[in-house]
């Protein structure tokens, strides 16, 4: 048996824990990457995965990226992030939540859980009955940092779009400018609705058709069928829906010069970065320009124990500096000649001092 911590995604985090509770059949696993900042925060995934050392690299994963993104988002908390192991039926019971919920709080605050797929905001209420380390719980009222992460993700992914088209393509507006949207969910319809307003000109594709048709002519956008949506003739293309699309083929069938969205780990892996570079295509590394909802769930946290103000301005505050810390990391990627995710991991290496 091959050890994890000798795994490629192993990268010296600090606590990994493997969660068993007989009684009410769970197996999670709980990944602290680093907690540098602060808490390791980040949610927890309800998944079926196909072996336990799939489980774990996900875990893993997720876990390090969420160093990466809180600590470029300038937030002070670590990464962490859990997975639940459900079964084939994903029968998901209250006692299996009661039980991740106590591993949580037996952690003493060294990590923060929240949604992730899989996990509902009422799943979440249900753990903080047991335990007070967790964010993304419902909020009263609309001027209130927390709730449905979506929306903000959505802006500050639209802000970076923005930036990103002020770099490459040297224009001040989006007006015009042809975005092709993969998933028309919370955050790519978000993404949709935003550019609309502004003239942007719209290709929305979804494996729910309906759901991508209904939102074009909301809006007034084209659609693609799913299968077309990355080969579009396009300024900016804007993966909102599954990771790891640019990969050899996703890349190669590109025609575009930015691409810039919402969905975590978009690159495949490591060479599909500089890939990218070297096709003379923008990247905005996905766990900058997709900070908006964290910020806002942290936020919550952090107002709930009086460390942060709770209002909803300081939340757009700083989802207003996703555009600036894109630019920065372009503007040192064009000097240094390393892709724009070369540069972003470097930096999120630096500030949390590894
Ligand atoms: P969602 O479930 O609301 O929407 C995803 C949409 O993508 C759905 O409409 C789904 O039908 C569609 N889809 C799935 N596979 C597709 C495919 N192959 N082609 C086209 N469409 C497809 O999820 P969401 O909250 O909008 O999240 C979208 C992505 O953004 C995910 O990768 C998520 O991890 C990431 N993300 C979300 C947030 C957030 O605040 N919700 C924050 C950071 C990152």
């Amino acid at each position: 048996m091959t050890a994890f911590w000798t795994e490629a995604d192993f990268d010296d985090h600090e606590l990994v824990q493997v969660v068993r509770d007989a009684k009410s059949g769970l197996t999670a696993i709980i990944a602290l990457h680093s907690t540098h900042l602060g808490p390791g925060a980040g949610g927890t995934r309800f998944w079926h995965y196909a072996d336990a050392s799939d489980a774990m690299r996900d875990a893993l994963r997720l876990s390090r990226g969420m160093s990466y993104k809180n600590a470029m988002a300038g937030l002070p908390m670590g990464g962490g992030k859990a997975v639940i192991l459900a079964n084939q039926d994903k029968a998901k019971t209250p006692e299996m939540l009661a039980a991740f919920a106590d591993a949580v709080d037996a952690l003493g605050g060294k990590y923060v859980t929240a949604e992730d797929v899989g996990i509902s905001e009422a799943d979440m209420a249900a753990v903080a009955e047991r335990t007070q380390f967790v964010s993304g719980l419902p909020v009263e009222g609309d001027d209130a940092a927390g709730g449905d992460p979506g929306p903000f993700t959505a802006l500050g992914i639209f802000l970076g779009i923005k930036a990103a088209v002020k770099h490459k393509l040297g224009k001040d507006s989006v007006e015009g400018v042809h975005v092709a949207i993969q998933g028309t969910g919370s955050v790519g319809g978000g993404v949709a609705r935003l550019l609309a307003k502004d003239g942007a000109k719209l290709t929305l594709s979804d494996i729910h058709m309906d759901r991508a048709e209904a939102l074009a002519t909301e809006i007034g956008a084209e659609t693609a069928a799913p299968d077309a949506i990355m080969s579009i003739a396009c300024d900016v293309f804007s993966p909102n829906a599954l990771g790891a699309v640019l990969d050899d083929e996703g890349i190669a069938r590109l025609d575009c010069q930015i691409v810039a969205g919402g969905a975590n780990n978009q690159l495949r892996r490591a060479e599909h970065g500089p890939m990218l570079a070297k096709r003379g295509i923008l990247y905005a590394p996905d766990y900058v320009i997709n900070a908006g909802g964290i910020i806002s769930v942290t936020l919550e946290y952090l107002c709930r124990n009086d460390k942060a103000p709770c209002d909803i301005n300081e939340v757009r505050k700083r989802i207003a500096l996703i555009p600036g810390r894109l630019e920065q990391i372009w503007q040192e990627s064009d000097s240094s000649g390393a892709s724009p995710d070369q540069v972003a991991d470097r930096m999120a290496q630096e500030l949390i001092g590894r």
